[in-house]
């Protein structure tokens, strides 16, 4: 086994982590150890024949063994749920195995969850850290990601990162960029800062993603050019992400998700879900809000339609187009 100061580990090889993990282990010197855990025991056989060729790689079963054996663990994980039973068990998680590491005399540990999880969620494993015994050896960090499973795949993820000891971004970003550009790991501000800006970036976005699809729908039904109602959009005060770099209506825009039947894109469930978050976190802070509600209903509406559900969330566009006028 290698020291401690030469070991990361990576709990869930999913959709995101997994292709996350990949290049994190294609980056880090082979001499270093790679720790993996994942409840899906394929995926652990798979890393391990993906990866024999580039540097160690281990299996190990909970956030408990990780970070006894890891002085980083980055965990990329679905929801809240599942961040409870890896940060919070009692038997298995990452904080007692950082109180049990800490009695054997082990020190400075930085642990960081790297998933869209609820600010509440990640606030309560901060709170339940800095009470622990471990507490003045373990960095809590939060670093969402925007890039989707092909930024992960390609190295080119942004990170968002919330820390509220900011001694060890320096650290945190050599291993981030490992997996993303260098350039795009930001320090955004205290533990959960990191999440709340990604948050509040997909809020804006799934509105506008409606709010784009509602224009230019208005556009097809009077049977407007629709390409060039985009361009002149684009150069003029509606211009957005969604007009300019994933237009919502098919064939504007090659290589986008509109253009390929919506596939291979944000699924307008995961953006719904983030929508949600950015609506919880308004409430949180006693921030109005207008426009959350009437767009979650209306992907509400698109998402349990057998036609739309599953696909890019831009599909809004063509469950507006398709759409009696009620
Ligand atoms: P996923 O469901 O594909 O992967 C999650 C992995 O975690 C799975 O392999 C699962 O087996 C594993 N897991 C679950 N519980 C576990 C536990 N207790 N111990 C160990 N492993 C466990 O999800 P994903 O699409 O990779 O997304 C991961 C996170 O990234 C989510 O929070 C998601 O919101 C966020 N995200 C996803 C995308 C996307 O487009 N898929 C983009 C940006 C951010």
């Amino acid at each position: 086994m290698a020291p401690q100061s030469e070991t990361t580990a990576f709990i869930g090889l999913g959709v995101m982590g997994y292709p996350m993990a990949l290049n994190l282990r294609k980056g880090l010197p082979t001499t270093h150890t790679l720790l993996i855990c994942d409840v899906i025991p394929s995926a652990l056989s798979q890393f391990q024949s993906d990866t024999s060729s580039l540097g160690p790689v281990e299996i190990v079963f909970s956030g408990y063994e990780a970070v006894q054996k890891a002085d980083m663990v980055i965990t990329m994980l679905p929801d809240g749920n599942a961040v409870k039973k890896v940060y919070l068990d009692e038997e298995s998680g990452v904080l007692a195995g950082a109180e049990a590491a800490l009695k054997e005399g082990v020190k400075n540990k930085i642990i960081m969850e790297c998933g869209t999880i609820e600010t509440a969620t990640i606030l309560e494993v901060a709170r339940v850290a800095s009470a622990s015994s471990a507490a003045s050896n373990l960095t809590f960090v939060d670093a969402p990601v925007s890039g989707g499973p092909m930024g992960a795949q390609e190295g080119t993820l942004t990170f968002m990162v919330g820390t509220s000891d900011k001694d060890v971004f320096p650290t945190v970003k050599s291993v981030l960029a490992h997996m993303g550009k260098e350039e795009s790991v930001f320090l955004c501000g205290d533990i959960g800062a990191g999440t709340a800006f990604k948050v509040i970036n997909n809020y804006l976005s799934a509105i506008t993603s409606l709010a784009a699809s509602e224009a230019l729908n208005i556009g097809m039904k009077m049977g407007l050019d629709v390409s060039l109602l985009t361009d002149v959009i684009n150069v003029s005060g509606g211009q957005c992400w969604v007009t300019s770099k994933s237009n919502p209506v098919p064939g504007v825009q090659a290589n986008v998700p509109s253009s390929r039947d919506y596939e291979g894109g944000f699924r307008i469930e995961l953006c719904a879900k983030v929508l949600k978050m950015g609506s919880d976190l308004a409430d949180m802070v006693g921030a109005r809000t207008i426009l959350d509600k009437p767009t979650l209903a209306a992907f509400d509406e698109a998402k349990s339609d057998e036609r739309y559900k599953g696909k890019d969330a831009r599909v809004v566009y063509k469950w507006l187009n398709e759409c009696e006028r009620k």
